[in-house]
Parts: structure tokens; C-alpha cells; sequence
């Protein structure tokens, strides 16, 4: 079946059959790639868009070894580099369907691959609020993307709502550029790193706490939120042109279901430490197998996989 001309079933002609292939091209697949290949494994990376995941989004990273400060997107297009040297990665590749039995089929709008491993790098996708007019306004005012978004509402209102890393990077990043930022969060205490809070402080962002964004006021454009004071249940309108939604990630942990993983009640992946899952030949790394959820702790569940991978095709731990 095709809309206007985009495959949209999954396809059956052969494209491809390997020793492991890793899904998703984020920071735990590009790894594992390196590692994969590096190790002498036949692999290819599938990516349903391109690659970087959700890092290509984060508009300053601070934290990762070795650079000190880079943009999100310059740090992944750093790391793709470096993983093509070794593995081929199909962008536009999304894996559809997947499924075991001798061999692993996986299913994308191209064709069928086949493989004898799996590294599922799958990710997370933007939690939503799901308050009336989030969907509606979605890309009229709302973004999940402040790096992607932030330049339209430059001297503009915007509120950012969240009180996690993501959401203080993001109030700091539409800050630096000229955006009338206030963030809104349900409590009265930040999740957010110590270092985050501070520059917070030291930039003046006003933080509205024990607040909730109840609705979005619906037009042509974002007007104004409605919020409601969850200690005192006051409830008020505050007039913003724009509304930064980062409440979080969910797991993009379909395969996974598919495949019969075990997963833990937020739906992300179990691992064991050498980050192999409940079914043999299949492992998963990077925020679909929750943990931290850092880049840093991404590339390592990468790398660790796909030598765990490398182990198992060659000795089968099950087997010693
Ligand atoms: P997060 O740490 O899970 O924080 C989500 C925030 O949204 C929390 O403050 C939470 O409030 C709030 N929230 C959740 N559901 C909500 C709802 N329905 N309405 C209103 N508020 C809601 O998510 P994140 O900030 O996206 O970070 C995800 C992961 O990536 C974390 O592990 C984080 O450390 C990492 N990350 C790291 C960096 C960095 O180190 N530079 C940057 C970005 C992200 P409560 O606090 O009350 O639960």
C-alpha cells in the first residue's frame, strides 16, 4: 500500500542478510556499530530517519568526555562520521515489523533482512502533557524541539514545561536567544542537575513551581496556557506565544514487544550488565533500555552489546 507514493508495508524482497543488525542510528547504535564492525561482524545500522537520535535535538551538551561544549546535532554528525568509516548506516530504513526463528527477519518498507543477532537501539520518543489543545497546536506554538523551534519566537513569551535536564537546557538555550522564557514545573524542586539549576539562577529565567499547564488555549497560533497552582488550585491564564513541551521520553520499544522481550512496567527493556535481553541474540542499549538515559552511558550500553553479540556468535552462552 503507498499514501501519495510513500511505501507504508512492510516488504518482502531480500535486501540483506547479516551477522548482526542494529536498529536505530542515536548514540547506543553508532557505538555498537563501531564495536560490531571493528569486531569482524557482517552489520548494518537501520534508521528510520537520520542519524543522531534524540541528541540531534539537545542545543548544548556539556557532559560528554572530550568536548567540553557542542552543539547536540554537531556531536552526533561527529559520531556518524566516525561509525561510516566502519558500518554502512540506511537512513529512511524503518524496521516495520520484525521476526525470530532460525534467523531474524526484520521487515522495513524496502524489503526484508535477515540476521542471526539483533542490537535494538530504538530509543525514546517526547512524552506528551496530553492536556486539550497540545495535539491541535502542535507546530502552532507547541514544539518538543527547542533547537529545532526555538528561533521562530525569538523577544517572544514562551514557556518551557518540565523540571529535567532537557527542560532547563532547553528554558537556558531559548534564553541565549532572546526568547521572554518562563518555566513551568509541578513541583517545587527541579529533577534537574545541580549545575543546571544554578546557571538557571545566575541567567534570571523565572520559574513558575507547583504549577501544571492544564490547556492550551486553541487559535491560529498558541495565545496563552491555562495553569493551575497545584497547591493553592488557583488556576490563571498566562498569555505565551510559544509552549516547549519536556516532560520526558518514552521507550520506542515496539520491536521489542514483538520480539517477546522482557521489559520493565515503563515499557523499556530489561538488560542484564552485558546488556543481553530475556531472548537470546537479541541485546538493547541507549534509552531504550532505560538506566540513565546520558550519552555517555548510551555509547557504552552500544559498545558493550555489541561485544556481548560478538561473544555469543562465536560461544553461545547458553550453550556453555
Ligand atoms: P526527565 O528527567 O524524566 O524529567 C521530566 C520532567 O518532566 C520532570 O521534571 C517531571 O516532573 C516532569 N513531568 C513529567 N510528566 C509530566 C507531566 N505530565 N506534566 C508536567 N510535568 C511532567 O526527562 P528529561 O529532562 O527529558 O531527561 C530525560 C533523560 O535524559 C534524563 O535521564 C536526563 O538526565 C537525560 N538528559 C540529560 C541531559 C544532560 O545531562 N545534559 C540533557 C537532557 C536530558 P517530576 O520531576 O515532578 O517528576
Amino acid at each position: 500500500m503507498t499514501i501519495e507514493g510513500i511505501a507504508t508495508e512492510p516488504s518482502e524482497t531480500l535486501l540483506g542478510d547479516y551477522d548482526v543488525i542494529i536498529v536505530g542510528a542515536g548514540p547506543a547504535g553508532l557505538s555498537a556499530g563501531i564495536y560490531a564492525a571493528r569486531a569482524g561482524l557482517e552489520c548494518v545500522i537501520l534508521e528510520k530517519g537520520v542519524p543522531g537520535g534524540q541528541v540531534l535535538t539537545s542545543p548544548t551538551i556539556e557532559n560528554y568526555p572530550g568536548f567540553a561544549e557542542v552543539a547536540g546535532m554537531k556531536l552526533m554528525e561527529t559520531m556518524a562520521e566516525h561509525a561510516r568509516r566502519y558500518i554502512e548506516i540506511k537512513e529512511g530504513e524503518e524496521v516495520l515489523r520484525v521476526r525470530g526463528g532460525d534467523k531474524f527477519e526484520l521487515f522495513t518498507t524496502s524489503g526484508r533482512y535477515t540476521c542471526r543477532a539483533i542490537i535494538l537501539a530504538t530509543g525514546s520518543s517526547h512524552r506528551k502533557l496530553e492536556v486539550p489543545g497540545e495535539e491541535g497546536m502542535t507546530g502552532k506554538g507547541v514544539s518538543y524541539c527547542a533547537t529545532c523551534d526555538g528561533f521562530f519566537y525569538k523577544k517572544k513569551e514562551v514557556v518551557v514545561v518540565g523540571g529535567g535536564n532537557t527542560a532547563l537546557t532547553d528554558a537556558l538555550y531559548l534564553h541565549s536567544i532572546n526568547c521572554k522564557v518562563t518555566i513551568v514545573h509541578r513541583r517545587d524542586q527541579f529533577r534537574a542537575d545541580r549545575h543546571l539549576q544554578e546557571s538557571i539562577k545566575k541567567q534570571g529565567i523565572e520559574s513558575l513551581m507547583d504549577n501544571v499547564v492544564e490547556e492550551i488555549v486553541e487559535g491560529e497560533q498558541v495565545t496563552a496556557v491555562k495553569l493551575r497552582n497545584l497547591k493553592t488550585g488557583v488556576v490563571s491564564t498566562k498569555p505565551v506565544d510559544g509552549v516547549f513541551v519536556a516532560v520526558g521520553e518514552l521507550p520506542s520499544s515496539q520491536l521489542a514487544s514483538e520480539l517477546g522481550l522482557d521489559m520493565d512496567p515503563g515499557g523499556f527493556v530489561t538488560v542484564d550488565k552485558s546488556f543481553r535481553t530475556s531472548v537470546p541474540f537479541v541485546y538493547a542499549a541507549g534509552d531504550v533500555a532505560g538506566g540513565i538515559r546520558q550519552i555517555v552511558a548510551a555509547v557504552h550500553g552500544g559498545a558493550a552489546a555489541a561485544l556481548s553479540c560478538f561473544d555469543d556468535l562465536m560461544n553461545p552462552y547458553y550453550k556453555r
